[in-house]
C-alpha cells in the first residue's frame, strides 16, 4: 500500500492538514454592520427589531405569527406551556433528537414517550405514534431530523383524530418544504433554532411560528414572566404603571442585537440552502455506489433543507465498528459527529425508568450512523477532502473481494 493510503490513525498523512468542523456559522460584514447599528441605537432589548425579525420569519415560512425566544430550547418550553402540557400528560416524540425535544415536556411536569423511527427517513414513525396513544396523550413533538420533514400529514391526521397538539421541532428544517409548503405553517406550533450550527444564527436564539392567535398570546406572555400590560386582559387597573403577572412565565426574551443579526442572516438563507443542497448532492454522487454506505433518503413529496448529512454504515461489508471508522475519520481531520444518542440512553432518563431496548430501530441506527461536515462556508476542496477521507477509511476497513 502506498504511503498516501496509510490511515492517519496508523501514522499516515492525514487527508487534510487542519481540522474541518461538522458545522459552522457564516457571518459577513453586512451582518456585523446590522448588529453595530442596533448597538448604537436606543434599544438593546424589547425594542422594535425583535418584531421586525418575527414578522420576517413568519412571512418566510407562511405563518400568521412568530414569537422569538432566547434560544430554541426556551421556545420549545414555551410551546409546551402554550399547549397546556402539565403533570400526568404524555407527549410522544422521537428518541433520535437532541435532548431538548423531550426535556421541554419534563419542564412542564409531563412525561415524554418515545416512539420508534422509520428506517428510511430516520424520523418518527406515525404507526408507532398511534400504537403509543393513551387517554393521557396530549401532544406530539415530531422532529424534522437533518432538515427532512417528518411525515407531517399522517401526524396531523392522528392528532386530529385524538385531539392532540402538534409541536414540530424544526430546528434543522428552516426552509424545508413539505408538499409544496414551507415547514413552519403546517403544525400547531413549529420551533426553529438559531444556534450557530443551524441554518441561520443569532448567536443563541429560537422562534415559534403558529397560525393560532390563542397560542400566540400565551407564548408572548410566557416569554416575559407571565406579565401582561394589555388593558383588555387585566383583572384590575391601578393606573398607567400597572401590569399583572397572571401565569408563571420566564425571562426568555431575545435581544434586539440578536434580532438584527437574524434579519441580516435571513436574507442569505436561500443561498445557504442552495449551497448545502449542492454539497449534499456531491456526497450522494460519491457514496451512492459504495455498498458499505447507505446515503440519506430523498422523498418526492418533500425537500430537505440539508442541515445534516448522515451516512449509515453497512456492517455486513465492514470489518470494524462505527467507533473505529469514526476515530479514523477524526484523525484524517474530518470533524465527524453522531446525531444523536437516543435521548433515553442519557443517565437522567435512565434514572426516570426508561430502558434500553425501548426503540430497537432507533438503537440500531445509533450504532450505524456518522454525520459528515456540511455547512455553506465549506468550499469544494473541503467537500473533496471529506469524500477522499471517507473513501480512504472505508476501503481500508472493507472486506476484500
Ligand atoms: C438545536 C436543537 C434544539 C435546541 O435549540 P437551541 O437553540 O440550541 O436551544 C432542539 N432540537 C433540535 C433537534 C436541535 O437540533
Amino acid at each position: 500500500m502506498s504511503t498516501n493510503n496509510k490511515l492517519a490513525i496508523y501514522g499516515g498523512k492525514p487527508v487534510r492538514k487542519n481540522y474541518l468542523p461538522y458545522g459552522k456559522q457564516w457571518l459577513d460584514d453586512g451582518d456585523i454592520q446590522r448588529v453595530v447599528n442596533v448597538l448604537k441605537g436606543d434599544y438593546l432589548t424589547t425594542g422594535p427589531t425583535i418584531g421586525m425579525f418575527e414578522k420576517e420569519i413568519a412571512d418566510y415560512v407562511g405563518a400568521k405569527y412568530a414569537v422569538a425566544f432566547s434560544n430554541g430550547t426556551a421556545a420549545l418550553h414555551a410551546a409546551c406551556f402554550a399547549a397546556g402540557i402539565g403533570v400526568g400528560d404524555e407527549v410522544i416524540t422521537s428518541p433520535i433528537t437532541f435532548v431538548a425535544s423531550a426535556n421541554c415536556v419534563l419542564y412542564m411536569g409531563g412525561t415524554p414517550v418515545f416512539a420508534d423511527i422509520n428506517d428510511q427517513t430516520y424520523n418518527i414513525d406515525p404507526q408507532e405514534i398511534e400504537r403509543l396513544i393513551t387517554a393521557k396523550t396530549k401532544a406530539i413533538i415530531p422532529v424534522d431530523l437533518t432538515g427532512l420533514p417528518a411525515n407531517l400529514d399522517c401526524i396531523k391526521e392522528i392528532a386530529q383524530k385524538h385531539k392532540l397538539i402538534v409541536i414540530e421541532d424544526a430546528a434543522h428544517a428552516l426552509g424545508a418544504i413539505y408538499k409544496d409548503k414551507k415547514v413552519g405553517s403546517l403544525s400547531d406550533m413549529t420551533m426553529f433554532s438559531f444556534h450557530p450550527v443551524k441554518h441561520i444564527t443569532t448567536g443563541e436564539g429560537g422562534i415559534i411560528t403558529t397560525n393560532k392567535e390563542e397560542h400566540y398570546q400565551r407564548l408572548i406572555q410566557f416569554r416575559n414572566h407571565g406579565i401582561t400590560r394589555e388593558t383588555n386582559k387585566l383583572l384590575d387597573n391601578h393606573g398607567p404603571w400597572y401590569y399583572e403577572m397572571q401565569m408563571l412565565g420566564y425571562n426568555y426574551r431575545i435581544t434586539d442585537i440578536q434580532a438584527a443579526l437574524g434579519i441580516s442572516q435571513l436574507s442569505k438563507l436561500d443561498n445557504f440552502i442552495r449551497t448545502r443542497k449542492d454539497y449534499a448532492q456531491a456526497y450522494n454522487a460519491a457514496f451512492r455506489d459504495m455498498e458499505q454506505i447507505i446515503c440519506p433518503a430523498e422523498l418526492t413529496d418533500r425537500i430537505s433543507s440539508w442541515h445534516l448529512y448522515i451516512i449509515r454504515l453497512n456492517f455486513d461489508k465492514l470489518k470494524v465498528g462505527r467507533r473505529e471508522i469514526y476515530e479514523a475519520l477524526l484523525k484524517e481531520n474530518i470533524g465527524v459527529n453522531v446525531h444523536y444518542i437516543p435521548v433515553y440512553y442519557q443517565p437522567y432518563y435512565q434514572g426516570l425508568g426508561y430502558f434500553k431496548g425501548l426503540c430497537p430501530k432507533a438503537e440500531k441506527l445509533y450504532e450505524e450512523m456518522i454525520t459528515l461536515p456540511l455547512f455553506p462556508a465549506m468550499n469544494w476542496q473541503d467537500i473533496k477532502d471529506v469524500i477522499d477521507a471517507v473513501e480512504k477509511v472505508i476501503s481500508y476497513y472493507s472486506y476484500g473481494d
